[in-house]
C-alpha cells in the first residue's frame, strides 16, 4: 500500500466514501504524496511525454501563432504571456526561442507561470535559465492585462466527478473500502440539475464526465481575454462533449489500475471542450484538431527545415516526432485545440 492509499483508507474508514474529485485531488496535488507535488514526470525515463517534450517544432509553431495575433491585435503593450500547467517548462523555452526576433515582442511580455506545483516550478525555473518570469498560484491572480495565453495537457491532470444515468436521476463514482482496500462505487441515484441537458443524449448506464474546476478557470481566462484583448489556445486530448468513462492511469508509459497506486500514477481524464467553451462565453471560441492546427501553422515546412540538419537515427526520430505530433492515428485527431478570442478580432492563425 502506498502511503496516500493508507491515508485515503484510514479517512474513508472514519467519514465514509469520497468522490472521484477529492480522490484524484489527493493524488495529483496533496503537499507531501501527490504524483505532481513529488516529481517530474515527463520524458522516457518519466510515465509520460507530451507534444512539447516531443518535439521542440510543437512550441515554436505555437509561439509564433501567438505572436502573430499580438500584431494583430496591434501589438497591446505591456502584455501577459501565460502558461497554465507548464510541467518541465520546455513549451514556454520553445515559445520564447521561437519568438525572439519579433521587434517589441519580448519587450511587452510578462512571462507568466501558473504552477501548482513546488517541484515543477523549481524545474520550470532551470528550463528558462535567465529569462524574467513570474509563478502564479491560480489563474484568478492574472493581472488585468492583455492576455495571451497557452495550456497544453493542463485540463486533462484536474480531477473529474462521473456521474451514471439511472432512469431520470445520476449516480455518482465513489472510493469507498472493500476488505480493507480502495474499491470503486456509485451513490444512490438522484436528480442533478447540472446534469438536466444531458439526459436526452444519454440512456440508463452510459458515463457522463464532469470537471468542476475548469469553468472557473476557464472564466477567469476568458474575462482577462474579453476585456483586456488577447487569446487562449487550450490544446488536450478529449471531445466537444464529455461521453463514457475516460479515466486513465498511467505508469512508466503503461496504463495501470487508477486506484492501485495513489500518488505514484499519473490520473487524467478526457477534456470535455464544449463545457470549456461554454465558460468563456464573452469570448469568440474556435474548435479544431491538433494535426490540423501545426499544418495550417506550417509544421510540414519547419520539419523540412531542421531535417536538412539530421542523418541517421536523428533525423528518422525527427520525423517520427512529426508523425506523432500531426498523424491521424497518433495525437493528430485525438488531441484538439480551442481558442478564445475577443469577439472584435480574428481568431489566432490556424483557428480561422
Ligand atoms: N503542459 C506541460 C505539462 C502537462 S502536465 C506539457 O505539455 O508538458 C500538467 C501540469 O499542470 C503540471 O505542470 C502540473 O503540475 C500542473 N497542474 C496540475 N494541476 C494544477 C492546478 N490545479 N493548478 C496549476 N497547475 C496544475
Amino acid at each position: 500500500m502506498t502511503p496516500l492509499a493508507d491515508l485515503l483508507a484510514r479517512r474513508i474508514a472514519a467519514t465514509g466514501p469520497i468522490t472521484l474529485a477529492d480522490y484524484m485531488a489527493d493524488c495529483l496535488l496533496h503537499p507531501d504524496h501527490g504524483y505532481y507535488a513529488t516529481r517530474d514526470p515527463f520524458g522516457a525515463a518519466g510515465d509520460f511525454t507530451t507534444a512539447p517534450e516531443i518535439s521542440q517544432m510543437f512550441g515554436e509553431v505555437l509561439g509564433l501563432c501567438i505572436a502573430q495575433a499580438w500584431l494583430d491585435q496591434g501589438t497591446p503593450t505591456p502584455f501577459t504571456l501565460a502558461e497554465i500547467g507548464p510541467g518541465r517548462g520546455t513549451l514556454m523555452a520553445d515559445v520564447l526561442r521561437a519568438t525572439r526576433r519579433i521587434p517589441g515582442f519580448h519587450a511587452a511580455a510578462q512571462v507568466t507561470l501558473i504552477e501548482a506545483s513546488v517541484t515543477l516550478r523549481d524545474r520550470q525555473r532551470v528550463t528558462l535559465g535567465t529569462h524574467p518570469a513570474q509563478w502564479l498560484d491560480t489563474a484568478d491572480a492574472l493581472p488585468a492585462a492583455p492576455l495571451f495565453l497557452i495550456a497544453n495537457e493542463f485540463f486533462d491532470a484536474l480531477p473529474i466527478r462521473q456521474f451514471t444515468r439511472d432512469a431520470a436521476g445520476w449516480r455518482e463514482c465513489m472510493v469507498g473500502l472493500t476488505d480493507a482496500r480502495l474499491t470503486f462505487g456509485l451513490s444512490a441515484p438522484a436528480p442533478l440539475a447540472r446534469l438536466q441537458h444531458r439526459l436526452h443524449d444519454n440512456r440508463p448506464g452510459d458515463i457522463v464526465e464532469v470537471c468542476p474546476a475548469a469553468p472557473a478557470i476557464n472564466t477567469a481566462i476568458a474575462q482577462r481575454i474579453a476585456t483586456h484583448g488577447g487569446a487562449a489556445i487550450i490544446i488536450d486530448y478529449g471531445n466537444w462533449r464529455s461521453k463514457g468513462n475516460t479515466l486513465q492511469a498511467l505508469r512508466a508509459h503503461t496504463f495501470t489500475d487508477p486506484l492501485g497506486e495513489p500518488g505514484l500514477a499519473d490520473l487524467t481524464a478526457h477534456v470535455d471542450f464544449q463545457a470549456l467553451a461554454a465558460a468563456a462565453a464573452f469570448c469568440r471560441a474556435t474548435l479544431t484538431d491538433q494535426g490540423t492546427l501545426l499544418h495550417r501553422l506550417g509544421i510540414a515546412h519547419r520539419t523540412e527545415t531542421l531535417a536538412r540538419a539530421l542523418h541517421g537515427a536523428a533525423l528518422e526520430n525527427h520525423l517520427a516526432a512529426y508523425r506523432r505530433l500531426t498523424g491521424p492515428s497518433e495525437m493528430g485527431t485525438l488531441f484538439k485545440a480551442l481558442a478564445f478570442h475577443p469577439g472584435t478580432s480574428q481568431p489566432p492563425p490556424g483557428f480561422d
